[in-house]
């Protein structure tokens, strides 16, 4: 019975997703990868697709400068999308895949990135100054590393892994900044701009609950003491308005992430050393893993770049229309903590 309903509500996601009328579900109880799964990456944007991309975005939309704000170790140029269109508007950064096997959030950047380019959006552009850095560890994403990665799971020609070349986790490395990725993040983009507010986007595990359901991701503010307690409120308002777009639609469900004080990680060391209200947004499952139920299987892929896009969208109007201001956190109060689903 648990799996027919199971199996109900994926059918209804997957209408969803596709953007015609059908039941509305909630998602995150869509299976997991299980084992049997078909999990490819080949259906990815490769590390040249993304700059591809990039570059045929940027010649279309007039308002989009291209920045290269460093290399991998391997390499890579890194890039920045900026949409500046006046420096006393108030600025955010999105962040994504500084875990190399966490790709669906910049797939959805890049949605956005298009987005932008449409005039639907123009006023929004007008309002907020948007920088978007996609795929800051791309020598992970495209498993291009030395170190052996014969044991993970995903096929489709390449595997993509959490850590940077060297084997290093970017998302503690954010006090020493000792990796050429970190280092070209602060150098050239938090240094360089007036940023307001970051989200930080990531994949986590697949068998997270909020309770008694599979969770579509989750959300956390900086929870360092050292935070100064304006930036957090601002971190506080940034969420609300991701819970209030996403956790009422029916195909999201969101927990409260469950984390730690340390600095090293982008969500408390940011919001401390630069005074930006950032936010930790981790989607459900990851592209690649040697661990079958941090994995989650392609189908879902639809709903969650879906959530990715809407959240974006939805920080970007309300930081430029001002709304932000008025968001209600309280929720923050009632939020339950996920945790991990045993069966
Ligand atoms: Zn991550």
């Amino acid at each position: 019975m648990r799996k027919t309903l199971a199996a109900a509500a994926f059918a209804g996601a997957l209408v969803v997703t596709a953007g015609t009328a059908g039941p509305v579900a909630a998602v995150g109880e869509g299976p997991g990868y299980g084992g049997n799964e078909t999990v490819n990456t080949s259906i990815l944007h490769s590390y040249d697709e993304l700059v591809t991309e990039l570059k045929t975005q940027d010649a279309r939309q007039e308002r989009l400068d291209l920045e290269v704000i460093g290399q991998s170790v391997k390499g890579r140029d890194l890039y920045l999308a900026k949409y500046i269109s006046n420096p006393d508007n108030p600025t955010i950064l999105y962040l994504t895949q500084q875990h190399g096997n966490e790709q669906l959030t910049t797939e959805g950047a890049l949605e956005f990135i298009k987005h932008l380019g449409t005039g639907k959006n123009q006023g929004v552009l007008d309002g907020v100054n948007i920088l978007v850095v996609p795929m800051l560890n791309p020598d992970g994403a495209m498993g291009d590393v030395d170190f052996p990665l014969e044991d993970y799971i995903a096929s489709g020609g390449r595997h993509l892994t959490r850590y940077n070349a060297n084997e290093v986790d970017l998302n503690r490395d954010h006090v020493a900044k000792v990796e050429p990725e970190t280092r070209a993040l602060h150098d050239n983009v938090m240094r360089k701009y007036g940023i307001d507010y970051m989200i930080d986007l990531h994949h986590q595990g697949a068998q997270s609950e909020r309770d008694g359901q599979l969770v579509s991701g989750s959300i956390l503010h900086p929870t360092t003491p050292n935070v100064d307690p304006a930036v957090l409120e601002g971190s506080k308002k940034l969420g609300a308005v991701v819970f209030d777009a996403i956790d009422p639609t029916g195909w999201g469900h969101l927990g409260k992430y469950v984390g730690g004080s340390a600095e090293t990680i982008s969500r408390n060391g940011i919001a401390v050393e630069y005074g930006i209200s950032t936010l930790l947004f981790e989607m459900r499952g990851m592209s690649d893993h040697y661990r079958e139920d941090y994995v989650l299987g392609q189908k879902s892929n639809g709903y969650l770049i879906k959530q990715t896009v809407t959240t974006l969208e939805a920080t970007a109007r309300a930081i430029a229309g001002g709304s932000i201001a008025d968001a209600d956190t309280s929720f923050w109060d009632t939020l339950a903590e996920q945790n991990t689903r045993s069966e």
